[in-house]
């Protein structure tokens, strides 16, 4: 952004008094504390959800230890720590005790809602843990690393249709869709319709034609579609990688102002206009109420 823009946008933001929440993002395995730092800035930032990943993967984003660590120092964080689907529910104590707040679960072996992992479900419940669920399209990867994880790269595993079940068998369980994708929108609007407990953080590929068509609807309970989405970004903090590089602060702060002005201006005459504060922060807000930052 440049500077007459910047400062456009920061009236606005001022204004307005926008206040957002992250609630789907990931720390770098190799971090940059001064660009880190630097991201926590953004305006109006109160909270973020890091989503711990599995330590044997090759791939840039940190594991639990790690998001555990950074969430110490820095209370703006909520840790949420990678579900091994290949253990037991015992895990889910040890990940409370530790301090994090909630589960992030993906790429499991079966489906997710195959009725052995329904134990690990009922035990986040019961500690009052969200979860939240990858759904949809991740990068697919040769065998030898698929043998090696004993946990599965397509879609197939990972549907929101699945939530469905694990809802009706874990009622209580607090379930959240990672990402809207393509492909899928439909069964996410039945999870979100049906179950009064699950919401989704709209991560990913937004698909805004959806939102206009299904944010007035309700869901069984009569709660608004538009009070079950969250705005996240699915972007790493704290990576190390050239100035130039749009850093996650940034990410976060445009796509704020983006809900914004869509929800603002731009649906007039639908019953979400001006409810921005509900995406931007409030439906997020209500899980972590403790961990705001003033
Ligand atoms: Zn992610």
């Amino acid at each position: 952004m440049d500077e007459v823009k910047k400062s456009f946008y920061d009236r606005i933001a001022e204004k307005e008094n926008l206040r957002y929440i992250d609630a789907h993002a990931h720390l770098a395995r190799k971090l940059n504390m001064k660009k880190l730092e630097q991201e926590l800035e953004a305006p109006g930032l109160k909270q973020v959800w890091l989503l711990g990943m599995d330590k044997s993967e090759d791939g840039y984003l940190a594991d639990n230890e790690k998001i555990l660590q950074i969430s110490k120092e820095f209370p703006i964080f909520v840790p949420f720590a990678y579900l091994d689907f290949n253990q037991g529910p015992d895990q889910i104590d040890r990940f409370r005790d530790q301090g994090f707040l909630g589960i992030k679960a993906i790429r499991p072996p079966k489906p997710y809602d195959a009725l052995e992992y329904m134990d690990l479900y009922q035990r986040a419940a019961d500690l009052d843990m969200p979860i939240l669920f990858h759904v949809g399209s991740v990068a697919t990867v040769n065998r030898t690393r698929m043998l090696r994880n004993k946990s599965y790269y397509g879609h197939s595993t990972m549907l929101p249709r699945m939530l469905m079940a694990i809802q009706a068998c874990v009622p209580k369980a607090k379930l959240i869709q990672g990402h809207m994708t393509w492909g899928y929108n439909e069964e996410l609007l039945m999870a979100l319709c049906c179950n009064s407990a699950t919401k989704v953080a709209s991560s990913g590929i937004e698909d805004i034609p959806w939102w206009y068509e299904n944010f007035s609807r309700c869901d069984s309970k009569g709660t608004p579609i538009y009070k079950k989405v969250m705005l996240a970004t699915d972007v790493t903090y704290g990576e190390d990688c050239p100035e130039e590089y749009r850093n996650a602060g940034e990410h976060i702060y445009e796509k704020a102002l983006f809900v914004y002005f869509l929800m603002r201006f731009q649906a007039y005459y639908y019953p979400w206009q001006g409810k921005h504060d509900d995406v931007l922060y409030g439906n997020a807000a209500e899980y972590f109420p403790d961990r705001l930052l003033k």
